[in-house]
């Protein structure tokens, strides 16, 4: 087999998916991880960062981004190779391996995959403002992949919530100016969050949206905002906008790989398997024959650990299922 063909490829890095990939670096396998998302996290990072769970096992509490960052830790700590920001669109079985397509039009090779895709795709709301699109990655920005991008510069943030606010408040130390829009006057953000940013430097403007962004063809220069009550119009000297307008999650072209599907689930049997050998299924994607419908992380966490032992066994047949207790298996 060519170096480039991965063990087991993992389709979404939500909850079920990095456990997952902890999993199958236990079981040293050759793994890779592949989410639409510029981040991982799935739904907890991008829907609720800023709320508490209390029902992950081994945490009386626990407020969401934390378990990301503990979810990463653990998921990663093998070294799987993490592809970020692409979506998987195709599926095919060649030669006794399974080829992966993408929207960036990267092929990925495996030998057993794992749909870990939750509720599908997620992809950011985008800003509907004339000019926005023409200036994507030339100034208009939705993920921070580096915060020291808008170091000296004038920044716009759009939005109301938590990731909104969370980075006006984390940027506005580096930034030299920060203005925030929102088009509403309550925020969907941790209340102690909103109430810091009232008091910080940012410029907040309520009722306010974004008209026009214009620039000098090679980055963004000026946005028009609005008061949508009196319409009125303010242009703004701007270097950066951040848009925190949301997310919308799709499971698109899955549906065309040849998968029994239900609904918005994936079929599977009692060992996370679905119709087609090689591919496993597991999370809020998976529906189990005659099991009862729980979408939870816990739920995800289990139904990985069983996906995973039987695709370990499924890519070498000499390995056991069970391959004992972590605690006898690590050092
Ligand atoms: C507001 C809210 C509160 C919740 N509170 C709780 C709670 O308190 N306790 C609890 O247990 N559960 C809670 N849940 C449910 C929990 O978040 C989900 O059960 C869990 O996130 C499912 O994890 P997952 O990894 O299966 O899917 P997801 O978290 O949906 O992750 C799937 C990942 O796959 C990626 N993906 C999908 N399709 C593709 C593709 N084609 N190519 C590449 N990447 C792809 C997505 O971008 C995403 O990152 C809550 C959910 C919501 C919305």
């Amino acid at each position: 087999m060519p170096d480039d063909v991965y063990d087991l490829t993992i389709v979404g890095a939500g909850p079920t998916g990095l456990f997952a990939a902890f999993y199958a670096g236990l079981r040293q396998m050759k793994t890779k991880v592949i989410d639409a998302l510029e981040q991982p996290g799935g739904q907890v990072a991008v829907l609720y960062p800023e709320k508490y769970i209390f029902d992950v096992p081994g945490y009386s509490k626990i407020l969401a981004k934390d378990l990301v960052k503990c979810l990463v830790e653990q998921g990663f700590q093998y070294n799987p190779t993490v592809v970020l920001g692409e979506r998987v669109t195709s599926m095919h079985r060649i030669n006794g391996t399974i080829e992966l397509g993408t929207d960036k039009g990267t092929r990925h090779v495996t030998k057993a995959v794992l749909v870990a895709a939750g509720v599908g795709a997620f992809s950011p709301n985008r800003l509907e403002a004339k000019g926005a699109a023409d200036y994507e990655g030339k100034g208009v920005y939705y993920f921070v992949k580096d915060k020291g991008t808008f170091k000296g510069k004038n920044l716009l943030i759009v939005g109301g919530g938590d990731s909104a606010v969370d980075w006006a408040l984390n940027i506005k130390d580096i930034a030299k100016k920060i203005t925030l829009v929102h088009r509403r006057d309550v925020f969907r953000a941790h209340e102690g969050s909103v109430a810091e940013l009232m008091k910080s430097s940012v410029d907040v403007k309520l009722f306010f949206e974004v008209k026009s962004v214009s620039g000098d063809g090679s980055n963004v220069t000026q946005a028009v905002i609005y008061d949508n009550r009196s319409q009125a119009e303010t242009t703004l000297d701007v270097d950066a906008i951040l848009v925190n307008i949301g997310f919308r999650a799709d499971l698109g072209p899955i549906k065309d790989w040849g998968l029994q599907i239900d609904g918005r689930e994936i079929r599977a049997n009692g060992k996370m398997e679905t119709s087609i050998p090689g591919v496993f299924v597991a999370g809020d994607i998976a529906g189990p024959q005659d099991g009862v419908k729980l979408n939870l992380i816990a739920t995800g966490y289990a139904q990985a650990a069983m996906a995973v032992n039987v695709a370990k066994a499924f890519v070498d047949p000499n390995s056991k299922i069970f391959p004992g207790h972590s605690s006898e298996m690590k050092k």
